[in-house]
């Protein structure tokens, strides 16, 4: 008894694959969900779908190692099946959930609950990463032989730091005893106090509290010598830092298992943009936007690689806890539908090239939770985005994917866009059936 194979043939496209090392006019072969060929010339068998992507580019899926998802607990905000629809309209195929749920992701029960809502969903993969410590609170360590059982593929207290150096010390020791990796929210909350921006001129101009780039370098510089002495692998999310590039670039130098991410909006925007925005809490997240210099450092370490890879830090919230004054106002801001945009901003005006671009947010990504895809190389499961890198929009967050609305990308005409995503072969979003 022999089974039909399900073939797609993406035609025409220019493909960008820095994992192989392919960038050229090629189609993809996709059969029964894993990449059966990439080449110039293909012949299309008899039957298979065929996918018209020519003027667009083909790249692996998206992975993102940094997005908060809600559920279980703030459902309002975001849910993981509404989350991983926006992760597909934005062409991420895989997203690694962050444990500030409620409760926290600290028990397996969570991360069952989790990956269960995505599976239903069926739209992007979710990893999710369990929590550093019980309850998240930095005070005694969670149960990672359990939690990396039950799915969880890194470890983090994320949208708090691990403030006892102790704690850290062990948390790094026992996550290496389990292979995985920690993701850490560096900020030192006593240097952070009562701020609520980046600290300098323009929060000294606009009377809002400032938070100086020290409170993330300051810890950068403690966990990267608590590395020296542990071992194991450690992973510093959202990168905002002129300090804190440096900082990793001279521990990679060294040797140092390090990877580190930054976001779009740390990519592109400063804090003079808070000022221009009349107090948008839309321009408020944690870490604050930085200065213009610390912009230029974070966007040389995503150049040079430094920093790994482009994460988005995807953190919904709802007009309730954003539509207050600035000082009380959630921090957090939507990603994952203007991530590819955003970013392409940087290869118009010279910063990245389209192959380290797809890279940072591919198979760079990837490796810093050593998680699988990435990749478009022949064997390896279909997820792929196709995207239009010419197709200027405007962003109307009513039309979102996301159940949220913070972007401060809101009524801005950005330029490329996700047309088509896959995962395993299959369609999981066309920007033509979208509402
Ligand atoms: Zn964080």
């Amino acid at each position: 008894m022999s089974t039909q194979s399900e073939i797609t043939v993406v035609q025409g496209g220019r493909v960008i694959d820095p994992a192989s090392g392919v960038d050229g006019i090629r189609s993809v072969v996709i059969r029964d969900g894993k990449i059966a060929a990439v080449a110039e010339r293909t012949d299309v068998p008899a039957g298979a779908r065929i996918l018209d992507a020519r003027g667009k580019w083909v790249t692996p899926g998206f992975v993102d190692l940094h997005v908060h998802l809600r559920e279980p607990g703030q459902e309002y905000k975001e849910t993981v099946a509404t989350g991983t629809r926006a992760a597909v309209a934005g062409g991420f195929t895989s997203v690694c959930a962050m444990p500030n749920t409620v409760p926290a992701n600290d028990n397996t029960s969570v991360t069952e609950l989790m990956l269960a809502r995505a599976t239903a969903a069926g739209l992007a993969r979710l990893y999710p990463v369990g929590a550093a410590s019980k309850g998240r609170k930095g005070e005694d360590l969670a149960e990672y032989g359990e939690l990396k059982a039950a799915g969880c593929v890194a470890l983090s207290d994320d949208g708090s730091p691990v403030m006892s150096p102790s704690l850290m010390r062990r948390a790094l020791e026992y996550s290496r005893a389990f292979g995985l990796p920690l993701a850490v929210h560096e900020e030192d909350l006593h240097l952070v106090g009562k701020g609520v921006m980046n600290e300098g001129p323009t929060a000294t101009r606009l009377g809002l509290q400032g938070i100086p780039a020290q409170a993330e370098d300051v810890m950068v510089l403690r966990d990267l010598s608590l590395l020296e002495l542990t071992g194991g692998r450690l992973h510093i999310c959202h990168v905002s830092t002129a300090g804190a590039v440096r900082a990793i670039r001279e521990a990679k130098r060294r040797g140092l298992p390090v990877t580190a991410e930054a976001t779009p909006h740390h990519l592109t925007l400063t804090d003079e943009d808070v000022a221009a925005s009349d107090y948008d809490t839309d321009f408020k997240m944690n870490p604050p936007l930085r200065s213009v210099a610390d912009v230029k450092a974070v966007r040389e370490g995503i150049a040079d690689g430094t920093l790994d890879a482009i994460a988005t830090d995807h953190a919904p919230h709802s007009p309730e806890e954003k539509k207050l004054e600035f000082d009380a106002a959630l921090n957090g801001v939507l990603g994952l539908e203007t991530a590819f945009p955003v970013c392409l901003e940087l290869v118009r005006q010279g910063v990245l090239t389209e192959r380290r671009l797809v890279e940072a947010l591919t198979i760079s990504a990837a490796r810093c939770f050593s998680l699988p895809g990435g990749t478009l190389a022949v064997g390896a499961v279909a997820d792929l985005a196709i995207l239009d890198p010419g197709l200027a929009w405007v962003v109307d967050p009513v039309r979102g994917q996301s159940r949220s609305r913070n972007t401060p990308w809101k009524g801005k005409r950005l330029t490329g866009r996700c047309v088509e995503t896959l995962v395993g072969g299959r369609q999981v979003y066309r920007l033509e059936d979208s509402p």
